[in-house]
C-alpha cells in the first residue's frame, strides 16, 4: 500500500477496471431486481458545469448503494443535442451545428469518464442522431393518423431576436427565455400535438404519484389547470349568433354586468372591421406577451363595442367588451363579467365605471361592504329573483338546470392546459416528416422514407430558416400523386426528443422499431434525477409520451418515473453560477487538482442534496483532507497485520462493545439515508463521527484486530458509493480479492446495537434446551417473546402449548408445557 493517497494514481486504476470489466453495462438477464436510475441528460454545450457534478453524483452513489444491495442496476447517459445554442455558436464561430456539437459530445463525454460514473456508455445514444430522431418522427406520423397531431392558424409568442415561436413557459416576465428579447404576437400555422385529450389522465395520476416531490405535483395540477362550471350563451340582440362563456361561478349570473371578449375572440375581430379605434386597441394587445403571469400583473384595459348581449335568465341587456386580461386560449375566449365577485372585474369595473351589482351576501362576520372590493367567496345568494336565499352550490346547480331547460347552458370542464405546439422554425431540430402537395394538400411522409434527414452538406449562414434556402431539402415527389411537392421546413420543438429518451435507453440498439419489450422490464424508471425548474415542461411532456406511446401499443405502463428527485442548485457567492456573473466554478479545474473523488466528496457533505450550495475552495481543501486522512488510518491498520477472521468473538470487553455499537448505529444511520433519504451530508458526517470514535481505540489483543478489521471494511463500504475510486484500492489494501463495486452492502448487526447484554438459559420442563442473550435490562415481556423465537425452543415445543414461563432474573428461563 502506498504512503500516501494519489489521486491520480487512484483514479486511473478504478476506471481502468471498471471499464476492463463493463462493470456497468448491464442486459434484462441479469440476476436481481432491476433499478433503473436516470439523470436528467446534458445539453452539449461544450462543458460539464458544477450543476451536472452535483445532479450526476447523486445519481452515481444511489446507483452504486444499489448496486452494492445485489439488484440489476442500468444507469446510462446522452446528450440533448438538438436546440438554439448550437445555431448562435455555430455562427459565431463560423462552423456547422452538427460540428460544434459533436466536438462538445466528446469532450463532455471525457470529463463524465474523469469523474468515474458507472454509466452504461453501451446505451450513450444523441438525440441529432437520425437513428434517434426517426423514431420520434415515426411517432408524430402515428399522432397524426389518430388526430392527435394536427396543423392550425396560431398566435404565438415570437421571439424577435432568436427568431422562433416561444412556448408560454419560456416568456419570462414578456421576454425570451434565452433572447431576454421582448416578445411579440404573430400569427402563424404550426403543428400541435393534443396534449390536452390526455389533461383527466395526467390530472388524476398526480395524486397517486407519492415517489414525487409534492410540490412538483401541485405544479403539475396548477399547470393542467381543471375548473368545473358550466357554458352560458348569452344573446345578441338583433342578431342569431350567441356568444358562449365558461364560468365557474354560474351561482353569479344574475351579477353579470357586462360580457368581456379576448382580444382574437371571433367577434372582436369582426367589430375591429368595422370601427379603427377597436382595431387599433387589437393591434396594441398583439404586442403584448400570451403568458399567464404577465395577464394578471398587466394594467387592465378595454373597449367596448357596439354589441348588445342579453342574460339568459334576467333577460338584462349588457354591454359587449373587449378586454386585454381575457385569455382566447382558456374556456371559450369569452366571459360574463361580476364585478361584484370577481378581483379582475371589479378592476375593470371600476375603471370604465360599469355597475357592480351585488349579489352575494356578506356572511355576519364581515364588516366589509362592496365598496371596498370584491367578495370572491362564495355564500349565500341575494338580488337573485326565485334562487334568493340559496348557497352557492345549489344555486349554480339550479341555475345550470335552469339554462339547459332553455337551451342556453350546460354543466363544462375547462382546462387550463393547451395544446403543445411543437413547431419550431429553426434548422437544428428533427425535420417534421410532412409534404405539402397542391393536389392532395397535407400528405406525410410514408414509414419507409423515415428518417427524414436533416441536410448538413452546406454553408452554414445566419439565416434563421435554413431548411427554406436548401430546395435539394424541399423539393420532392408528392408520394400520393406523384407531382410536385415540398416538405415541411419546421423542425420540432427539443422538448419533443427529451419527451422520450429514457426510454429509449431500454433498447438503445433496436434498429427495428422505437421501443422493444425491454422497454417493459426497465420502465418506470424507479429513480429520476434533475433540477425542479423541469417540473413543468419537460416532466408533463414525459410523461404524456409515455402515454401516447403506451395508447400506440409500443409499451405497457402509465407512468415513466415512480419516483423522482430534484436536487438542489449550486451557487457561487449566493448566487447561481453564470458566465455573465462571471461566478463560474469549472469542475475540469478541481478533478485535475485534486481528483474527482475530492469533488464528489465536498459536493455531497456540503448541503443537503435537495437544498443550494454553496461552493467553497476551503471546503474542497477540507474534504481533500479527509480522504489523505482516510487513507492513512486504512494504512495503519493494515500495516499492524490485516485479518481474514470474520467472527466476532463472543466475550468482549466494554470497549469493544462500544465501538462495535458506534459503527453498527452509524451503518443504520448510512443505510436508512442511501435508501430513502438521500442525506449524503448526513452520512458523510456520521461516518466521520465514526473515524474520530476509531482513532481513540487501541489495538492490542487479537480481538480488537478484527474489530478493527470489521471498522475499516465497514467505513470503505459505506463510502464506496460516494468516492468510488479510493474505496477501491482501500478494498484492494484491506486484503479483498473481490472489487469492492462488486460487493455486497454490509448489514447491520442488530447484537452489537444492543446495550450491556446478559445471557440467559432457557429450560423446557427443567430441561436446558438453548441459551438467549438479551439486554440486562430486558422486561419480562421481551425476555418471554424472546425465548418463544429462538429456533431450538419453537422446534422443542412443537406440538406442546406453555403452561407458564418461569424467569431467575438474570440467570434462567424456565418453560412450563403441557
Ligand atoms: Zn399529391
Amino acid at each position: 500500500m502506498d504512503l500516501q493517497y494519489d489521486a491520480k494514481k487512484v483514479e486511473k486504476l478504478a476506471q481502468e477496471y471498471w471499464n476492463q470489466h463493463k462493470t456497468f453495462e448491464v442486459d434484462e438477464n441479469n440476476p436481481g431486481d432491476k433499478f433503473y436510475c436516470l439523470c436528467m441528460f446534458p445539453y452539449p454545450s461544450g462543458n460539464i458545469h458544477m450543476g451536472h457534478v452535483r445532479n450526476y453524483s447523486i445519481g452515481d452513489a444511489i446507483v452504486r448503494y444499489q448496486k452494492m444491495l445485489g439488484k440489476n442496476v442500468l444507469q446510462p447517459m446522452g446528450w440533448d443535442a438538438f436546440g438554439l445554442p448550437a445555431e448562435n455558436a455555430a455562427i459565431k464561430n463560423k462552423t456547422h451545428p452538427a460540428k460544434w456539437t459533436y466536438k462538445n459530445i466528446a469532450n463532455m463525454k471525457k470529463q463524465l469518464q474523469a469523474m468515474g460514473y458507472g454509466y452504461d456508455w453501451s446505451r450513450e445514444l444523441a438525440t441529432c442522431d437520425p437513428n434517434y430522431y426517426k423514431w420520434e418522427q415515426w411517432l408524430f406520423l402515428r399522432l397524426y393518423e389518430k388526430g392527435l397531431a394536427y396543423k392550425k392558424n396560431s398566435v404565438v409568442n415570437w421571439d424577435p431576436v432568436d427568431k422562433t415561436v416561444l412556448a408560454n413557459e419560456q416568456v419570462i416576465n414578456g421576454r425570451g427565455w434565452r433572447s431576454d428579447a421582448l416578445v411579440e404576437k404573430k400569427e402563424i400555422s404550426q403543428w400541435f400535438l393534443k396534449i390536452t385529450e390526455y389533461a383527466d389522465e395526467l390530472l388524476a395520476e398526480l395524486d397517486g404519484m407519492t415517489g414525487w416531490p409534492e410540490q412538483v405535483r401541485t405544479m403539475q395540477k396548477n399547470w393542467i389547470g381543471k375548473s368545473t362550471g358550466a357554458k352560458i350563451n348569452f344573446g345578441i340582440v338583433n342578431s342569431q349568433n350567441t356568444i358562449e362563456v365558461f364560468t365557474t361561478r354560474a351561482d353569479t349570473l344574475f351579477g353579470c354586468t357586462y360580457i368581456a371578449l379576448a382580444p382574437d375572440h371571433e367577434f372582436a375581430k369582426q367589430a375591429a372591421k368595422q370601427d379603427n379605434k377597436i382595431n387599433a386597441f387589437l393591434e396594441k394587445c398583439k404586442l403584448s406577451s400570451t403568458a399567464e403571469a404577465d395577464f394578471s400583473t398587466a394594467e387592465k384595459e378595454g373597449i367596448e363595442t357596439n354589441i348588445k348581449a342579453v342574460n339568459p335568465l334576467t333577460g338584462d341587456l349588457l354591454p359587449v367588451w373587449i378586454a386585454n386580461y381575457i385569455l382566447s386560449s382558456y374556456g371559450t375566449g369569452a366571459i360574463m363579467a361580476v364585478p361584484a365577485h370577481d378581483e379582475r372585474d371589479y378592476q375593470f369595473a371600476k375603471k370604465y365605471n360599469l355597475p357592480i351589482k351585488q349579489i352575494i351576501e356578506y356572511s355576519n362576520e364581515t364588516q366589509m361592504s362592496i365598496k371596498d372590493g370584491p367578495l370572491t367567496n362564495r355564500g349565500v345568494l341575494i338580488n337573485s329573483s326565485k334562487y334568493n336565499g340559496l348557497t352557492s352550490e345549489i344555486a349554480a346547480q339550479e341555475i345550470v338546470n335552469d339554462l339547459k331547460i332553455l337551451g342556453s347552458g350546460s354543466k363544462s370542464i375547462s382546462y387550463r392546459l393547451r395544446d403543445w405546439g411543437v413547431s419550431r422554425q429553426r434548422y437544428w431540430g428533427a425535420p417534421i416528416p410532412i409534404i405539402y402537395c397542391h393536389n392532395c394538400d397535407i400528405v406525410p411522409v410514408p414509414d419507409k422514407d423515415l428518417p427524414v434527414v436533416l441536410p448538413d452538406n452546406f454553408e452554414f449562414s445566419d439565416n434563421p430558416k435554413v431548411l427554406e434556402t436548401l430546395p435539394e431539402f424541399y423539393n420532392v415527389k408528392c408520394p400520393k400523386c406523384g407531382n410536385d411537392a415540398v416538405r415541411e421546413t419546421d423542425t420540432f420543438d427539443t422538448f419533443f426528443e427529451s419527451s422520450w429518451y429514457y426510454a429509449r435507453f431500454a433498447c438503445r440498439d433496436q434498429e427495428n422499431s422505437m421501443l422493444d419489450k425491454r422497454v417493459d422490464y426497465w420502465a418506470p424508471i424507479d429513480l429520476y434525477i434533475g433540477g425542479i425548474e423541469h417540473a413543468i415542461l419537460h416532466l408533463l411532456y414525459a410523461r404524456f409520451f409515455h402515454k401516447i406511446m403506451r395508447d400506440v401499443g409500443i409499451l405497457k405502463s402509465n407512468e415513466p418515473f415512480a419516483r423522482l428527485f430534484t436536487q438542489g442548485m449550486v451557487l457561487k457567492d449566493g448566487s447561481k453560477m453564470s458566465k455573465s456573473k462571471g461566478n463560474v466554478v469549472d469542475p475540469q479545474d478541481y478533478i485535475d487538482k485534486y481528483g474527482s473523488d475530492t469533488l464528489r466528496l465536498f459536493i455531497m457533505f456540503s448541503a443537503p442534496p435537495e437544498l443550494s450550495l454553496e461552493w467553497s475552495d476551503t471546503g474542497v481543501e477540507a474534504a481533500h483532507r479527509f480522504i489523505k486522512k482516510l487513507w492513512l488510518i486504512v494504512k495503519k491498520h493494515v500495516d499492524c497485520g490485516i485479518v481474514t477472521e470474520k467472527n466476532i468473538p463472543g466475550n468482549l470487553n466494554s470497549i469493544q462493545m462500544d465501538l462495535r455499537r458506534k459503527l453498527h448505529e452509524t451503518l443504520a444511520k448510512v443505510t436508512d439515508n442511501m435508501e430513502s433519504r438521500f442525506a449524503f451530508n448526513t452520512v458523510i458526517a456520521a461516518i466521520m463521527e465514526l473515524l474520530n470514535a476509531y482513532n481513540k481505540f487501541n489495538i492490542q489483543s487479537q480481538t480488537d484486530k478484527i474489530i478493527s478489521q470489521e471498522v475499516m471494511d465497514t467505513v470503505v463500504l459505506m463510502l464506496s458509493p460516494i468516492i468510488p475510486h479510493v474505496s477501491h484500492t482501500l478494498w484492494q489494501s484491506l486484503g479483498h480479492k473481490k472489487a469492492i463495486v462488486n460487493e455486497l452492502w454490509p448489514t447491520v448487526d442488530k447484537k452489537a446495537l444492543l446495550k450491556e447484554t446478559m445471557e440467559m438459559s432457557v429450560q423446557i420442563d427443567g430441561k436446558l434446551r438453548a441459551s438467549l442473550e438479551v439486554p440486562s435490562n430486558a422486561d419480562r415481556n421481551t425476555i418471554e417473546t424472546e425465548v418463544l423465537l429462538l429456533e431450538k425452543i419453537k422446534k422443542h415445543l412443537t406440538n406442546k402449548s406453555v403452561k407458564k414461563i418461569i424467569i431467575v432474573p438474570g440467570k434462567l428461563v424456565n418453560i412450563v408445557s403441557v
